[in-house]
């Protein structure tokens, strides 16, 4: 069920160039029951007149084990409003509301296809909360989680990823930097080339992709073309 909820700012943590990470605790011990892959919508406030609310919609980033604490991250995009929110306004002890959840971009837990989860930018945040979620329920099924993003300086959450792929051998982390440095030394170039690279048989997994709507775009297209099935093909486009 959709409730409005008042939340407190507990944490907030520049992780990279442009993103934030912060975390959100439901007043008056309140949870959220929420399906990992789903998103809430906040009252985010102007910076340059904070009684001015818009909504703006966020993917949660923890695990829905976890129903009164909630994790997310912003990517900054320059001039937006909620960009502007995180990093030049929101701080811990802040009050902030949110509904939710919303959306329909979640596992699809009942075939025992092999699951391949591909997001730009912040289009991981729903990966994040789906791969804790399995992981926890101890979900044997192989995962590769493919994570674009244009360079070095917006890398984050590399060290949590690749220490939950070391302890769970069903886990794989492919980071691909599509304009890296040239002391890069790991995949480079857009997910749309380096997916295909790397998994040359589709035919026994579940694709969600999730990101920036030209590369959504792109990869359905790719993936359609190679004739899958497509209730295979799961896509979460960031408007
Ligand atoms: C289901 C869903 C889940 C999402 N989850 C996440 C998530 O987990 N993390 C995340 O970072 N994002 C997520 N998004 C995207 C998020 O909702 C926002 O769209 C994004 O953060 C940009 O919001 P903003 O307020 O900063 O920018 P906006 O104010 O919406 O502006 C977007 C861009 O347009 C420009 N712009 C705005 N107004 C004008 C104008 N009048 N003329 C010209 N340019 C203009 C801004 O400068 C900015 O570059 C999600 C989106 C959806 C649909």
């Amino acid at each position: 069920m959709v409730s409005s909820y008042t939340t407190t700012c507990i944490y907030k943590e520049r992780l990279c160039s442009n993103a934030w990470e912060f975390k959100l605790k439901l007043e008056d011990g309140k949870s959220l029951d929420f399906i990992s892959g789903q998103f809430v919508i906040f009252d985010v406030p102007s910076v340059d007149a904070p009684e001015d609310l818009q909504p703006r919609a966020y993917s949660i980033a923890s695990s829905p084990s976890e129903k009164n604490e909630l994790t997310f991250l912003i990517t900054y995009k320059e001039g937006g409003r909620a960009s502007r929110w995180v990093d030049e306004m929101l701080k811990v002890g802040d009050q902030i509301t949110m509904k939710g959840p919303f959306g329909a971009f979640t596992l699809k837990e009942d075939d025992d296809k092999d699951y391949v989860f591909i997001g730009t930018g912040s289009g991981v945040v729903p990966f994040r909360s789906m791969i804790l979620d399995l992981l926890e329920k101890e979900d044997s099924r192989k995962i590769d989680l493919f994570f674009g993003v244009r360079n070095e300086e917006r890398v984050f959450w590399k060290e949590e990823l690749e220490e939950l792929a070391s302890k769970h051998s069903n886990l794989n982390f492919h980071l691909c930097l599509s304009q890296p440095s040239e002391s890069w030394v790991g995949l480079s170039g857009r997910v749309n080339k380096v997916v295909p690279e790397t998994i040359t048989d589709f035919s026994n997994t579940s694709l969600y992709v999730c990101g920036n709507p030209e590369m959504v775009k792109d990869l359905k297209q790719y993936l359609l073309e190679l004739k899958l099935n497509p209730e295979q093909i799961h896509l979460e486009g960031y408007v």
